[in-house]
């Protein structure tokens, strides 16, 4: 059996499936991912983008952070692909439990994915520094350079930045799902980003799905590597 036949066999035999998915589940809907060879990480800068998306580099210098973020990581014209909404069908048909992102982009929720963790946090929630008071993601795009509260505050993006801790809560939630999962889907993700992607030592199952469109540090892991790019895979399949 191919591997896309094999895994549309395991969805459909599953009522407890989970995803877990980084930025490559979005370079369909024209968002670039940070690794791949057009990715942000192979464009040159200033600085590395893991420097400018830092915690001590936002703090020393938030025109810089600003004018990165908001010129390179902010796609509010985006739309869903195949497979945001390949999953968004899952979880309706009550086959899929919860779609686990390393992404910011909000876009499981615009296909109607309910069930939606977000490990890095999102760029449509932002709120003020000093006074807590939250904006949107439109307020934070029109503003001139560092977008600033009414109170004078600087307003920051819900966004794990590099150095940040993951939220407990939402990390938990993870482990829960992916250690009570039958079938797990992974796809779009290098692997490379901790802790994220130490999330798959906790799947004790034994139908681990890997669509990716290169190798990873964890294809050997896999019960199923699918080469591929995902939204196509899944719009197939689904
Ligand atoms: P990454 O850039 O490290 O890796 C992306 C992976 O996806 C690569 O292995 C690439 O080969 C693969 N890929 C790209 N397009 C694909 C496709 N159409 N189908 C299948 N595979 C595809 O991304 P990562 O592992 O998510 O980790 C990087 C960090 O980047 C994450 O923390 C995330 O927060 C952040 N990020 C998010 C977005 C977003 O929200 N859309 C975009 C860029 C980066």
């Amino acid at each position: 059996m191919d591997g896309q036949m094999q895994l549309k066999q395991w969805i459909e035999d599953s009522e407890n499936i989970v995803f877990f998915g980084g930025a490559g589940v979005s370079t369909e809907s024209g968002i670039p991912d940070f690794r791949s060879q057009d990715g942000l990480y192979n464009q040159q800068y200033k600085y590395p983008p893991e420097t400018i998306i830092s915690h001590s580099f936002y703090l020393k210098n938030p025109e810089e952070f600003y004018r990165f973020y908001k010129n390179k990581m902010l796609f509010p014209e985006a739309k869903p692909n195949a497979a945001h909404l390949a999953l968004a069908k899952l979880e309706q048909q009550g086959k899929l439990k919860a779609v686990i992102t390393q992404n910011i982009d909000g876009l499981h929720q615009a296909a109607g994915s309910r069930e939606v963790l977000e490990l890095h946090g999102s760029v449509h929630r932002n709120y003020c520094t000093r006074c807590g008071k939250s904006y949107t993601l439109g307020d934070v795009m029109k503003a001139e350079g560092v977008p600033r509260c009414s109170c004078g505050g600087i307003i920051k993006p819900d966004v794990v930045l590099y150095e940040e801790g993951l939220d407990m809560e939402v990390l938990k939630k993870a482990v829960f799902y992916i250690s009570h999962a039958d079938v797990l889907i992974v796809g779009g993700t290098s692997l490379t980003v901790y802790p994220a992607a130490g999330l798959i030592d906790y799947y004790k199952g034994s139908r681990l799905a890997l669509i990716n469109k290169s190798v990873t540090p964890m294809d050997s892991r896999a019960d199923l590597v699918i080469s591929g790019k995902i939204g196509e895979v899944l719009g197939n399949i689904v």
